[in-house]
């Protein structure tokens, strides 16, 4: 058994790993998130490498048309991660030098990062306090001429409301990018994520639900966005390497434009199949043991635990705590009592606006974004949790709160 100790990433212990592996010496220690893998994800790998077609090809094809379907979009361009989904996105919007794209600071860093890679200025909009998203009233705030694009995230898998976001960026004349990484299968009026979305980014990061080890996907109903994004992610190239391949007459490829090497392999697509079709048993899952922590929460003191926003569902990729500012010895003390007692937890997310890589960022201030970043943090959540190990996180809390 291997322990990414940095990452709390572990190989797969669910009930189709294989028996007789090594005790493993960090049995004691929850994590805060393990993969869901297994013999299935393993025996699809195994396929793609023995079929001899490892680069972007026919399993990567297969996995965009599952993704589609699932998302409910009309397009989906798997590329190598979310990160190089949100610049394509950019790119096809046109966004670049001189612009200004209104993000959340409350995002993992590739959010604002990805504005940069364009070329244009990440704009910092502040959050609502009880499920970390941008709202049209933080948008609003801060939105100047020179904004040409909304990039919102679903954060952590809440969903965001993007019906009234959709619908205010309109009346502004403004493009809504979506930032999906954690949201696949969070839900929006009954729909899935990603369901009517100009374009909308995904990540197949571990940390994530659906995991390629490495991966991303682009989601469109545009079917020349869509085209375009297939070039962009492969050099440029007018005709795609398996479409040269496929041609029995040799097909001279020629270069459109500037393009970028963001490509997903037949590996990890073979992975992302095996994992698409475990979606629902994994938020099932997530969601259960959710309710149960909402459960063992409810009479702790200090502390109000993330839940489903009126407008939709969670899938429950991160179970976080919002504390309240007088919660005995603050945030990290409390990170460094569940690590005594053998519990990962991690800091809530981040506020790029905070780091040294945005300290000359425009905006004004983020009150709602620096409260929750400073004082919330996620709790271990994975599928191969017990009640026993639930209720050691819980019993520590407990103890931390004082209740
Ligand atoms: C993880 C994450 C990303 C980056 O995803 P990668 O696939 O690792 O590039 C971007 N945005 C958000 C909100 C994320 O959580």
């Amino acid at each position: 058994m291997s322990t990414d100790h940095a990452t709390g990433h572990t190989t797969d212990r669910g009930s189709d790993s294989p028996a007789g592996r090594p005790a493993d010496p960090t049995a004691d220690r929850i994590p805060v998130m393990i993969p869901w893998l297994g013999e299935e994800e393993a025996r699809a790998a195994s396929d793609a490498v023995l079929s001899g077609w490892v680069a972007q090809g026919p399993r990567v094809a297969a996995f965009e048309r599952a993704f589609a379907e699932r998302t409910g979009a009309e397009h989906a361009v798997a590329v190598s991660s979310c990160t190089t989904a949100l610049h394509l996105s950019l790119v096809v919007l046109g966004i670049g030098p001189g612009d200004e794209v209104v993000v959340p600071s409350l995002s993992f860093i590739a959010t604002a990062n990805a504005v940069r890679y364009a070329g244009a200025e990440p704009v910092f909009a502040d959050v609502d306090l009880a499920t970390g998203n941008l709202t049209t009233a933080t948008v609003d705030a801060v939105r100047t001429p020179r904004t040409k694009a909304v990039l919102a995230v679903h954060q952590g898998g809440v969903p965001a409301d993007v019906h009234a976001l959709r619908a205010a960026c309109a009346d502004w004349g403004l493009p809504l990018v979506e930032d999906a990484a954690c949201a696949i299968g969070s839900t929006v009026g009954g729909k899935p994520v990603g369901h009517g979305a100009l374009l909308a980014a995904w990540s197949f990061h571990p940390r994530k639900l659906v995991t390629t080890g490495e991966g991303g996907m682009i989601t469109t109903d545009d079917a020349e966005w869509a085209a375009r994004l297939r070039r962009l992610r492969e050099h440029g190239m007018n005709a795609s390497a398996a479409q040269r391949h496929a041609s029995d007459r040799p097909l001279l490829e020629s270069y459109l434009e500037v393009g970028f090497n963001y490509r997903m392999t037949d590996i990890q697509a073979a992975v992302g199949l095996v994992q698409l079709g475990r979606l629902d048993t994994m938020i099932a899952r997530r969601r259960e043991l959710a309710a149960r922590y909402d459960e063992a929460l409810r009479d702790v003191p200090g502390l109000t635990p993330v839940r489903d926003p009126g407008h939709g569902q969670s899938n429950f990729q991160s179970y976080w705590v919002l504390l309240d500012e007088d919660f005995p010895g603050g945030r990290d003390a409390l990170l460094g009592a569940l690590a005594d007692a053998g519990v990962s937890a991690r800091r809530g997310i981040m506020a790029a606006h905070l780091e040294p890589a945005y300290a000359d960022h425009p905006g004004g201030p983020l009150p709602v974004t620096e409260r929750i970043s400073r004082d919330s943090l996620i709790l271990p959540l994975f599928h191969t949790m017990t009640e026993i190990q639930q209720d050691r996180v819980v019993a520590a809390l407990r103890e931390q709160a004082g209740g």
